[in-house]
């Protein structure tokens, strides 16, 4: 058996390729951007030939960087931005419309429609998911309304649609077209019982079924696919692991007994539970997603609570305002003062996702006297990631009825330490970081792992985790109770901002 298994972690900012050793330690590894298009306010996309180059650069580069061939590689994994929409030519292999990314909310009017005429109970109860501009569906349906001639192709069988994972995988195996269920269960179009397209909701949205994957475990033994000889890898490798990267985060914090949660700080914030093999539905904002498929096994389901802007609102203070020069200034900022100075910045930039799900609303700075400074901006714009934690924790706690006591942390903006010790102020609880903080790709290098027998089973894996560093709270109840009331008024004036 080859010593290393490969994650390819297509994210929403950047790509990475990653090697890891049986232990589940990076071996080498390599990461590039991509460009963020803003064609409009509230638009998002991006290219998805751009991500293909990307992907095919950091494979070649930490292959010649660990002087590993693939022959060294057991077996490949993928990790993904979800709900990021591609349809492409099958014959040509070319994109008909850039990438609609996530965070976009120009499906605002189809899901107000669908709204309007009374669907959304039964997208929520056949697919676990609110209506909203976050998921895939309403993206495939905008492009067949806005791309002439593009709906009479895809029902020739022409155009095929997938995520960033069914993109990735097509391209690597020379045309391989899947996807897993984590992915599926992102797009609104799949029933989360019997983890297939829904044609109820497929007529609903008016989606061809032949433009959709074939939906495959997330960790297969039978293979997506080999890698294509004239691809990145230059050899056949097999293709069969697949996670959007949540779930692949949750999988690689080995999340995997039921009440097990872990949370995520890259661009948004992405808390999963582990609900075992039962669906739960949320009665408090929650949203109901598949967490992996392993093999034959069952599926094990999650309730996730999404935030749409964590780490991206540092980008802002970077790109936009021009408030920092770089992420991990904010640490020091913040820290040189006490509070925020009573004011809180609600990051509303694509609506508010869970628990509110309002796609009215818009981001806030409030609170504001002379007495506001820069410092005190950063540091509030450190705290809107932590209270929107708390928001779905609470609404975590209170749809599993057993109160999480620790929270299992990763991600890119884990690295400040600042903000974990405020996350453990504001949660009033500890808050504990692994030693491997790339839990995403580390995940899919296990679902793709286990499908060839590198490592045995799930429970093995639990070994790999160990702790880096942990904080506790050190903030008095009043204090915290005071700053979260405060939260709350604050996260009342984004509502009702853009007219419905
Ligand atoms: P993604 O996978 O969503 O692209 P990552 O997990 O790579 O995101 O995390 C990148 C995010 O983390 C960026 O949005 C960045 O602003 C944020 N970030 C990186 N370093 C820091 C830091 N020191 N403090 C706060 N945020 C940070």
């Amino acid at each position: 058996m080859p010593d290393y298994v490969g994650a390819i972690d297509s994210g929403t900012t950047s790509t990475r390729f990653i090697l890891f050793d049986r232990a589940g330690q990076i071996v080498a590894s390599d990461q590039r951007e991509h460009e963020q298009i803003f064609p409009r306010s509230g638009w998002v996309e991006h290219d998805p030939l751009e991500i293909w180059q990307r992907t095919c650069q950091v494979i070649e580069s930490t292959l010649a960087k660990a002087n590993v061939t693939a022959a060294d590689i057991a077996a490949v994994g993928i990790t993904n931005q979800r709900e990021t929409a591609i349809l492409w030519d099958k014959a040509s292999g070319e994109p008909v419309h850039n990438a609609i990314v996530w965070q976009d909310t120009r499906t605002d009017r189809i899901c107000r429609e669908l709204e309007e005429n009374r669907f959304g109970d039964i997208f929520y109860q056949t697919a676990g998911l609110p209506l909203a501009t976050y998921f895939s569906g309403p993206k495939i349906r905008w492009m067949f309304d806005n791309l002439p001639g593009l709906r009479e192709r895809a029902e020739k069988g022409e155009i095929l649609f997938g995520n960033v994972d069914t993109w990735l995988i097509w391209r690597l195996t020379g045309g391989k077209h899947v996807t897993d269920p984590t992915n599926a269960s992102r797009t609104m179009l799949m029933n989360l019982e019997t983890l297939d397209w829904d044609p109820q909701l497929l007529k609903i949205l008016g989606i061809p079924r032949q433009i959709l994957p074939e939906i495959r475990p997330s960790s297969d033994p039978d293979f997506y696919g080999l890698t294509s000889v004239d691809g990145p890898f230059g050899a056949e490798i097999p293709v069969c692991g697949d996670l959007g990267d949540q779930q692949a985060a949750t999988v690689g914090q080995t999340c995997f007994s039921v009440g097990e949660a872990k949370n995520t700080y890259g661009t948004g914030c992405f808390m999963l539970l582990n609900t075992g093999e039962q669906i739960v539905h949320s009665r408090n904002g929650l949203i109901t997603t598949v967490c992996y498929k392993m093999g034959n096994s069952p599926a094990v389901y999650a309730l996730e609570g999404s935030i749409a802007m964590a780490g991206a609102t540092i980008q802002w203070l970077r790109d936009s305002l021009k408030l920092i020069n770089h992420a991990s200034e904010t640490e020091e900022i913040a820290r040189s003062v006490d509070d925020a100075g009573g004011c809180y910045l609600v990051p509303a930039f694509s609506g508010l996702f869970a628990p509110y799900w309002r796609s009215d609303a818009r981001g806030v700075l409030v609170g504001l006297t002379r007495y506001v400074n820069r410092a005190h901006i950063v540091r509030a714009t450190l705290e809107s990631i932590c209270y929107q934690t708390r928001e779905v924790l609470d609404a975590m706690n209170a749809d599993s009825g057993v109160p999480l006591t620790r929270l299992k942390v990763d991600g890119g903006a884990t690295v400040n330490n600042f903000l974990m010790q405020l996350q453990a102020d504001i949660l009033g609880q500890e808050v504990i970081r692994p030693q491997v903080a790339e839990t995403t790709s580390l995940g899919a290098a296990y679902a793709a792992g286990l499908a060839v027998g590198f490592w045995d089973n799930l429970e093995s894996l639990r070994a790999n985790w160990q702790i880096d560093a942990t904080w506790q709270p050190h903030s008095d109840e009043t204090t915290r109770a005071e700053g979260y009331a405060g939260w709350k008024k604050a996260v009342t004036r984004t509502f009702d901002w853009v007219e419905e």
